[in-house]
């Protein structure tokens, strides 16, 4: 193992007394970000006005971080850009699949997936009110499902709810075979475990940087086109900064060369400079050492909870190979027992209808927190001290 998991650990602001399993959400602040975005507002922003634009280099910013993702999850140089929301990205390469796939009228997906995928995903099959059908089957059952009817596979690798990975490589040659596009999303993979796009061959691929990525609430999402792809794929929302030449003004809409037509409108700047420092993180960093160390953590947590916490079921395949950097655990009552996790330092969450999810992230996550967290876990289902009225009402988030 080459990374010092010591070193990366001392790149991030965790508050005293937290054990925080829950990156897979929202990645915790890495040190060096306040200073870069406060030099972004100050320095850049404060002094340079609107000349940042082109003195501080932020036209730049969406291709230059997108090349910085891309070499965590095997993108070739100049395949990805940054910008907008996962959901708005989801829309754009599903959109793009279809246009290149005229003559099919199926996307395929399964029951997993992410909801906002789903919902994206039909109301793009309505908005173009020409026959496309969202055909959603069992995640196990996807790659039968795979036929000369479909235009484009739109799958999640790691379900964010139960942690199953789906074997992107075999899946997307598969889609190649029936004559399909594979579009992946990446939200529980990018900085989770190694990505190879290239070598998979897949066609698009997002995810966001808010979670396993560390850039902050709101953080931007990124969208990986293919090379192959890349001099024809449709942007579906063609906004000014996604033009060949945006400051020409002109009245007709030019796609940008390769995968920077993507962008739609005006980069979040002070998200992006959050964005850059929390990529510094990742120097050094072998993302086979993450993944090792993750499923360590992982199965160290899971031996533990099923040894004293007979009541949890867990609903992550225990097989390393067909899993993220997740555990969950189901229990009628997951919701009130993650609020007294999270009242006695354990920050994981909470998905419907029963799921206590649990991320495991060796950047900050050591082994002996691992095992505090289930001790504390075995003793509040011991106790029953989460059967309270606070720990029951559900809060806007969950
Ligand atoms: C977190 C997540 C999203 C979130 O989309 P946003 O537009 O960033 O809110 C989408 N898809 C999956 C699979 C996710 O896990």
């Amino acid at each position: 193992m080459r990374t010092d998991f010591t070193a990366t650990r001392a790149l991030f602001d965790i508050p005293e007394g937290v054990i925080y399993l829950d990156g897979n959400s929202l990645g915790p602040l890495p040190r060096a970000v306040p200073a870069r975005v406060a030099k972004a507002m100050t320095a850049e922003w404060g002094q340079m006005l609107i000349t940042a634009w082109n003195r501080a280099g932020w036209m730049g910013l969406p291709e230059r971080l997108g090349d910085r993702i891309g070499r965590l999850i095997g993108a070739e140089p100049g395949t990805v850009t940054l910008g907008d929301t996962l959901s708005i990205k989801v829309f754009q390469a599903v959109s793009a699949a279809l246009a290149a796939r005229p003559e099919r009228r199926v996307i395929l997906t399964d029951s997993g997936n992410f909801p906002t995928d789903l919902y994206i995903a039909q109301g793009l099959a309505d908005l173009l009110a020409a026959g496309h059908e969202l055909r959603i089957v069992a995640p196990e059952e996807v790659e039968a499902a795979i036929d000369e009817s479909i235009a484009v596979t739109m799958l999640t690798e790691v379900d964010y709810r139960t942690g199953r990975k789906h074997d992107m490589k075999a899946l997307t040659a598969r889609a190649h075979v029936a004559g399909a596009l594979a579009f992946w999303d990446l939200a529980h993979s990018a900085g989770a475990l190694p990505v190879d796009l290239a070598g998979a061959g897949a066609d698009f691929a997002a995810g966001c940087t808010y979670k396993y990525l560390n850039a902050g609430p709101g953080a931007p999402a990124f969208l990986y086109v293919a090379p192959r792809h890349a001099e024809t794929a449709r942007p579906a929302l063609c906004g000014w900064l996604g033009h060949e030449a945006p400051f020409a003004f002109e009245p007709g809409y030019r796609p940008a060369p390769g995968t920077q037509r993507m962008r739609v409108g005006t980069p979040p700047v002070l998200q992006l400079a959050a964005l850059e420092a929390a990529l510094d993180v990742w120097e050094g960093v072998e993302m086979a050492d993450v993944r090792a160390q993750s499923l360590m953590l992982a199965d160290r947590f899971i031996a533990a909870v099923e040894a004293i916490c007979p009541d949890l079921r867990l609903v992550t395949p225990r097989d390393p190979a067909q899993r993220g950097s997740q555990a969950s655990f189901a229990h009628p009552q997951g919701y009130a027992i993650m609020q007294a996790l999270i009242a006695e330092g354990v920050i994981g969450d909470f998905r419907a209808p029963d799921i206590l999810r649990f991320g495991f992230t060796p950047l900050y996550l050591g082994a002996d927190e691992v095992d505090r967290a289930a001790a504390i876990l075995a003793d509040i289902l011991k106790t029953g001290r989460w059967d309270r009225p606070d720990f029951h009402a559900r809060a806007r988030v969950t």
